[in-house]
């Protein structure tokens, strides 16, 4: 079971602030309007970490966690934004000393060897490159992991089959324009908690928007949402305001207790 959920990084693809821009949002001095690219930790009741995502900002998303070692690491696909702080895996090598379970999608197996193809190949010296042990989950299964049952399907992110995770009553969705109608059905009333990306209010082709994962909060019937991979149109304050009750925008440090 999972006892807590840490935002290590709330923002889209850019981050918050966007380099370059003189925007209110990216100006702001609110530390909640900062924003690394999307990943979260959970931490399960007997004390196990999973990691879910290795964006750019991983090194200083898991010093900033104090985070010394991943039980299990997830990927949703492998946008840049996603996986581009992949080097970074490295330094949990030198302490485990065994490569980190790591659970991805059948082709995002083939594509992740393809893309860091040095660390899958003889690097010389254990530790010189991340040391991950590749588990393919299926599609549209159920696996266990650390004994916490994992439930994940393939949601469409423009031309990106994205996997989404619900571990008990807690919920991943990030990177997905829509899920189907049997894909609601197969979740419905089964979450409590679900963090999902929004990424703000105005239409984006690959992206669901703020009112559309509100829309799927209510028909998955979900008791807390929580909305993510937001971009610098989104103030935290102004924009987290006016939204339903039992939703709020995610900041990066939040930390959501699940007990
Ligand atoms: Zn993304
Ligand atoms: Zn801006
Ligand atoms: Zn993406």
């Amino acid at each position: 079971m999972i006892k807590r959920v840490v935002i290590l990084g709330s923002g889209t693809s850019t981050g918050v602030p966007v380099i370059g821009c003189s925007c209110d949002v990216c100006q702001s001095n609110d530390p909640k309007n900062k924003r690394t690219r999307a990943s979260i930790l959970l931490e399960t009741v007997d004390g196990k970490q999973f990691v879910i995502d290795t964006g750019p900002d991983f090194r200083a998303q898991m010093l900033g966690a104090g985070i010394r070692s991943i039980d299990a690491l997830f990927y949703t696909h492998l946008h840049a934004d996603h996986c581009h702080g992949f080097d970074d895996l490295r330094a949990f090598y030198f302490w485990d000393k065994s490569p980190i379970p790591t659970y991805l999608a059948k082709d995002f197996s083939v594509e992740l060897p393809q893309r860091f193809y040095y660390a899958f190949s003889d690097s010389g010296y254990p530790g010189a490159t991340p040391n991950l042990n590749l588990n393919i989950i299926p599609d549209d299964g159920v696996f266990d992991v650390g004994g916490v049952e994992v439930e994940t399907f393939r949601v469409a992110h423009g031309n990106v089959m994205t996997s989404v995770f619900r571990f008990g009553s807690f919920a991943y969705a990030t990177d997905f324009k829509t899920f189907s109608g049997s894909q609601i059905e197969q979740w419905r009333g089964k979450i409590k908690v679900m963090v999902a990306s929004g990424v703000h209010f105005d239409a984006h082709p690959t992206h669901s928007t703020i009112p559309e994962t509100i829309e799927l909060f209510d028909k998955l019937e979900v008791e807390r949402g929580v909305i993510s991979h937001l971009s610098h149109k989104i103030s935290y304050l102004r924009d987290g305001a006016g939204l339903p009750k039992k939703v709020s925008l995610a900041y990066d440090g939040m930390d959501i207790d699940l007990t």
